[in-house]
This record gives structure tokens, sequence and C-alpha cells, in this order.
């Protein structure tokens, strides 16, 4: 494994749309692999793909110590409810935000296997899908918060 150089607000390559990945290749297992590692060398709670400069639909999301979840091509199939609350960005350091995002969330994606997977997340699981798939289009949290600080 190997860790990877997080891009950081201002490099371009954040506001780019991802590709979808059309085979899941023993180079996008190393990428998932590599995110991961990146991502908890870091102490972040997620990351996706365009923040390590590759453009392709895959985030990897570690809320809870031990469970990661490896999402390739993922999409929000339904969502409900609301919270208010804090949100900051490996891409965007020193600084984090107050967004509203739903309370709860279900994905749809592969996992590494191909298979298609459906997760349901509440509370920071909600927001971390949301957070993550938005930088597949080129969002960040910065273009959706209610209000910015530093730290
Ligand atoms: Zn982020």
């Amino acid at each position: 494994m190997a860790k990877l150089q997080i891009r950081k607000l201002g490099d371009e390559v954040l506001r780019k749309t991802c590709r979808p990945v059309d085979a899941i290749t023993p180079r996008i297992h190393t990428l998932l692999d590599d995110m991961t590692e990146t991502m908890r060398a870091a102490d972040g709670c997620g990351l996706a793909a365009p923040q390590v400069g590759i453009l392709r639909r895959i985030v990897v999301i570690e809320v809870e110590p031990g469970v990661v979840y490896e999402l390739i091509n993922p999409r929000i199939v339904a969502f409900s409810g609301e919270q208010e609350g804090q949100e900051g960005c490996l891409s965007v350091p020193g600084r984090w935000g107050i967004t509203r995002r739903p309370q709860h969330v279900t994905v749809e994606a592969l996992d590494r296997h191909g298979n298609t997977i459906q997760v349901t997340g509440h509370d920071l699981l909600a927001k971390a899908f949301c957070h993550e798939l938005d930088h597949l289009d080129g969002k960040l949290y910065i273009d959706c918060a209610i209000s910015m600080n530093e730290d």
C-alpha cells in the first residue's frame, strides 16, 4: 500500500466530474487500498478519488473505526430527514463549516468484487455519504455550508 498526496482547495482536479469505473481491475483494488491508507494517515473519515487526483467515481468511508465502506460508482437512491452540524474536508485543511444534510441516506454502489450493494447510513455516516459523493461531481461542502469557520 502507498500513501497518496491529498489535493487541496484551489487544485482544479477537485472541481471536475468523475467518470464511472467500467471494469474493476487490480489497479482499482490497489487504489482502494491506497485511499484507505491515505484517509487513515490523515485522520479523516472519508476520501474520494478526485482528492488524490483520480477522476473516477470511487470513495472510501470509515466513520466507525474498522468499518470501511468502499463504494464504486455510488449513487444516492433514497434520503430523508435533516441534520445540521459541523463538517470538514481533508482538501480544505484548517477550516470547518456548518452544513444541512439529510439524516438518513441510502447509497447503491458496486463493491470491490463488482457486487451491487445498498447501504443505509444515519447521522454521521449519512453526512459522509453526501460529502464524498459530492466530490465525484466536483462539489465541496464549502459550496453549501451555512457558515464557515477557521480552526
Ligand atoms: Zn471532502
